[in-house]
C-alpha cells in the first residue's frame, strides 16, 4: 500500500487542514477516498510520533474500516461522518484496538465490545486512527501521569499539553486527526483544548453514554469531543449523544438533538455572566487580556456582559478532590489481577496476588487517590469528609442556578495560566489540583462546558475562553463559539515550531 502524504492535488488546502465538515463533503463528493484520507493522517502520525499523542495504532484495522466506508460512499449509503478518520481517548474501550486507560494495569487488555460513544461514531461512518494518550485512569492535568509517555504540546514541545485528554488535544492541534473524543471529569476536555488552542465541549452530565468508558469518578465522568471548530464539535456531538438507558443508568432520557442545525442563531441581547471569582488575581495577566479581548468580540456581536458571583468557587477544589478519589477508590477495586489486564508474576496466596498486582499496576497518582478515597469513605471519616463534600457540591450546583437567573451563559478563563513546562508541577500534585479551579465547579454541578480558542498569551501559547451553559444548553454554547469563530481567526491559528 503506498503512503500518500501530499493531497494538494485534491484541494487547495492540505488535507490535514480541512475541517471535519469539509472532509466529509469531499468524501461524499468522491473527490477523495477514505483510504487516501486515512493514509494521509497515518503518515502524519508517524512523522510526529515524538509528540506522544497515540498509545495504539493499527494500520490494517484503520484501512479496513476506511475501505468499508469507501464502499458505503460508493453505494450512497454513508452516514454523516462516512470515511472521516478520527481517534479516541484510550479511556473508551474498543474491540479493534487495545485499551489501557493510560495504565500499566490494563497493558495488553482488549475489550470484547466498543463503548457506546465509539459505536455511535462508527455508525455514522467514522474511521478510527487509533487510541490517544491520557493520564492514568484520566487522573491528571498535564498528561504526565500517563504510565507510558508524556504527550507534548505542539505549540512548544517543552510544555505539557494539559490533561487528562492530552493526547486528544495534541492530535487535533498538530493536525494528526481532524477530531477526537475525550472525557471530562473535572476539566479534562476543556483544559487541554485551551492549552493546545483547539475547541472542545463537555456536554451535560448524562448526555453521552458512559457505557464502555473506563470509570474514574462515575458521578462526574462525561464524554465529549475536541476539534478545531465549533461546527465540527457540533457534528460529532450530534452523533455521540442521546439516551442509552439499557447500558448506562445515569444516561439522560432526553431525545438526541441535531446541534449542527442550531448554529448561526443571533446572540443579540444574550447575557454573558462573568463570575467575579473567575476574574481575580489568580488569573495570569496574559490569560486575562486574551479573555477580555474575546469578550469584547461578543459585545460587538450584541451580547451583554453582566457580573455574577459563584461564591463557592474555591471550595470546588477540596470538594472535587474528596468526591472524585472516593468514587475512584471504589471503581478501581475491580483491578485485582483476576478479570482485567495485569497480574503479578509471583505471589504467595490470593491476598498477596491482589497486593502485588495493584502495587505493580498502578502509578503514584492513582495510588494516592485510592488511599485518599478509601480514607474519606471509611467509618468515622465519612461524615466529616465525604458527606460534607456532597453537601457543598449541592450548594455549588445551587449557586449556578442563582447565577442563571441573571445571565444566559457564563464565561471566564479555562485555567489560570497557559500550559506550563513539562516537569514544572510533576512532583507537586496539589499545584496540579489548584490549576483546576475554573473547570471543577461546573463539573460538580453536571453542567455543559466548552473551551474556545481566544488568542495567545505568554510565549505565544494558546488561551481558551470557557463557556458554561445551563443543563442541556449544548446548542447555545456551540452557537456562541461558532459566532466567535466566524468573527475572529483565533481557532485557525496553528503551532508552527514543531510542525
Ligand atoms: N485534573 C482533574 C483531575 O486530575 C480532572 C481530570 C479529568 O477531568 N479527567 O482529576
Amino acid at each position: 500500500m503506498t503512503q500518500k502524504t501530499d493531497m494538494s492535488n485534491h484541494t487547495n488546502t492540505a488535507l490535514h487542514d480541512l475541517t471535519v465538515a469539509q472532509l466529509a463533503q469531499q468524501l461524499r463528493d468522491r473527490k477523495l477516498s477514505s483510504v487516501e484520507a486515512t493514509q494521509h493522517f497515518m503518515a502524519r502520525m508517524a512523522e510526529h510520533a515524538e509528540l506522544g499523542a497515540f498509545l495504539a495504532t493499527d494500520a490494517d484495522v484503520s484501512l479496513r474500516q476506511a475501505q468499508a466506508a469507501d464502499a458505503r460512499l460508493a453505494a450512497g449509503t454513508g452516514g454523516v461522518l462516512e470515511g472521516v478518520p478520527i481517534a479516541h481517548k484510550d479511556i473508551f474501550v474498543t474491540k479493534d484496538f487495545p485499551t489501557t486507560a493510560g495504565s500499566k494495569m490494563l497493558d495488553g487488555y482488549r475489550s470484547s465490545f466498543d463503548g457506546t460513544v465509539v459505536a455511535k461514531l462508527a455508525e455514522q461512518g467514522a474511521v478510527t486512527l487509533g487510541k490517544l494518550n491520557c493520564d492514568e485512569f484520566a487522573m491528571g492535568s498535564a498528561n504526565e501521569n500517563s504510565a507510558f509517555k508524556p504527550a507534548r504540546n505542539p505549540w512548544d514541545t517543552s510544555r505539557i499539553p494539559g490533561g487528562s485528554s492530552g493526547g486528544s488535544a495534541v492530535a487535533v492541534a498538530a493536525r494528526l486527526a481532524p477530531a477526537v473524543t475525550g472525557t471530562d471529569t473535572g476539566g479534562s476536555i476543556r483544559q487541554p483544548a485551551s492549552f493546545c488552542g483547539i475547541t472542545g465541549i463537555k456536554p451535560t452530565y448524562g448526555r453521552a453514554s458512559r457505557y464502555g468508558m473506563v470509570a474514574f469518578a462515575s458521578s462526574l465522568d462525561q464524554a465529549g469531543v475536541m476539534a478545531r471548530t465549533a461546527e465540527d464539535c457540533a457534528l460529532l456531538l450530534t452523533a455521540m449523544c442521546g439516551p442509552d438507558l439499557d447500558c448506562d443508568s445515569t444516561s439522560l432520557d432526553v431525545p438526541a438533538e441535531d446541534y449542527s442545525r442550531q448554529l448561526n442563531g443571533s446572540i443579540e441581547g444574550l447575557r454573558i455572566g462573568l463570575p467575579k471569582e473567575f476574574f481575580n488575581a489568580a488569573v495570569a495577566p496574559d490569560v486575562r487580556s486574551a479573555i477580555d479581548a474575546a469578550l469584547k468580540e461578543y459585545e460587538k456581536l450584541g451580547a451583554k456582559l453582566v457580573e455574577i458571583t459563584l461564591p463557592r468557587t474555591e471550595l470546588s477544589i477540596p470538594v472535587y478532590y474528596i468526591i472524585a478519589p472516593a468514587e475512584a477508590s471504589s471503581n478501581l477495586s475491580r483491578f485485582d489481577g483476576v478479570k482485567f489486564g495485569h497480574r503479578a508474576a509471583q505471589y504467595a496466596d490470593l491476598i498477596d496476588m491482589y497486593k502485588k498486582t495493584r502495587a505493580e499496576g498502578f502509578g503514584d497518582e492513582v495510588k494516592r487517590r485510592i488511599m485518599i478515597g478509601t480514607y474519606v469513605l471509611s467509618h468515622g471519616y465519612y461524615d466529616a469528609y465525604y458527606l460534607q463534600a456532597q453537601k457543598i457540591r449541592r450548594m455549588i450546583a445551587d449557586d449556578f442556578q442563582q447565577a442563571f437567573k441573571q445571565c444566559d451563559v457564563i464565561a471566564g478563563p479555562v485555567a489560570p495560566t497557559v500550559a506550563w513546562k513539562l516537569g514544572d508541577k510533576s512532583d507537586d500534585p496539589v499545584a496540579n489540583y489548584l490549576a483546576d479551579i475554573f473547570t471543577l465547579p461546573s463539573s460538580l454541578a453536571g453542567l455543559p462546558g466548552m473551551s474556545v480558542p481566544a488568542g495567545q498569551g505568554a510565549g505565544g501559547m494558546p488561551v481558551g475562553l470557557q463557556l458554561i451553559g445551563n443543563y442541556l444548553q449544548e446548542a447555545r454554547l456551540l452557537n456562541l463559539a461558532h459566532r466567535l469563530q466566524q468573527a475572529t481567526d483565533f481557532h485557525t491559528r496553528q503551532p508552527v515550531g514543531a510542525l
